[in-house]
């Protein structure tokens, strides 16, 4: 059908290369190579080769630009954490079902991909073993010993302190508990003794 558009020269009689478009339409894209990267330039050619206008050109690309970022945005949304669901989730390490609430953790990768533990030594252990060594994770939480009914009980094991005490038994004989609050774990410290640690020194002790 022929529109007013249409009368217009076609893109690739105005501008000389694809290259030339990139420069003049995207000189301020910050994209990253990569596969999504690649994935752009590839829509991107497909488009210049077939627009038939360079109006055609302009509002394809635009289009293609708006898609990027609803997908960008959504993948963005999917990586965050999972409530740890005791009695039905199984601790990625050792496999058991999670039982006890005032234990365990949880990591997230960049990709999204969640995993639950039991207990704060599997979850070292999983960090640890060969195959995750090199792994980087968007989330790495804990469960807040003192808070672990509430609703939101994962806390980032960096900030978290840890009291590691013979007293605390923890599902697979770990025996450490994280807390957000420094105060909360000198009363249970009081109670039990034991030793409080950092979230380095707790990667120390189980390596
Ligand atoms: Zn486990």
């Amino acid at each position: 059908m022929k529109t007013w558009y249409n009368k217009l020269p076609r893109a690739i009689d105005v501008v000389p290369s694809p290259n030339f478009a990139i420069r003049n339409f995207h000189s301020s894209a910050t994209l990253s190579p990569g596969r999504g990267y690649r994935f752009f330039m590839l829509a991107q050619t497909f488009i210049w080769v077939r627009a038939r206008t360079l109006r055609q050109f302009i509002i394809l690309h635009r289009a293609l630009l708006s898609l990027i970022l609803i997908l960008a945005f959504c993948a963005n949304c999917s990586i965050k954490p999972e409530p740890l669901r005791y009695s039905k989730d199984n601790c990625s390490f050792c496999k058991m079902t999670l039982v006890d609430d005032k234990f365990g953790g949880e990591l997230v990768t960049k990709k999204g991909k969640v995993f639950k533990f039991d207990d704060i030594k599997c979850m070292i252990s999983f960090l640890n073993s060969s195959e995750r060594k090199a792994e980087v994770y968007s989330y790495e939480l804990v469960v807040d010993y003192a808070h672990a009914a509430d609703e939101f009980d994962l806390i980032p094991a960096s900030d978290a302190f840890y009291l590691q005490s013979s007293e605390l038994k923890s599902p697979m004989a770990g025996n450490v508990a994280a807390f957000k609050m420094l105060e909360e774990l000198q009363d249970y410290q009081k109670k039990w003794n034991g030793s409080a640690m950092s979230w380095n020194e707790v990667k120390e002790v189980f390596k």
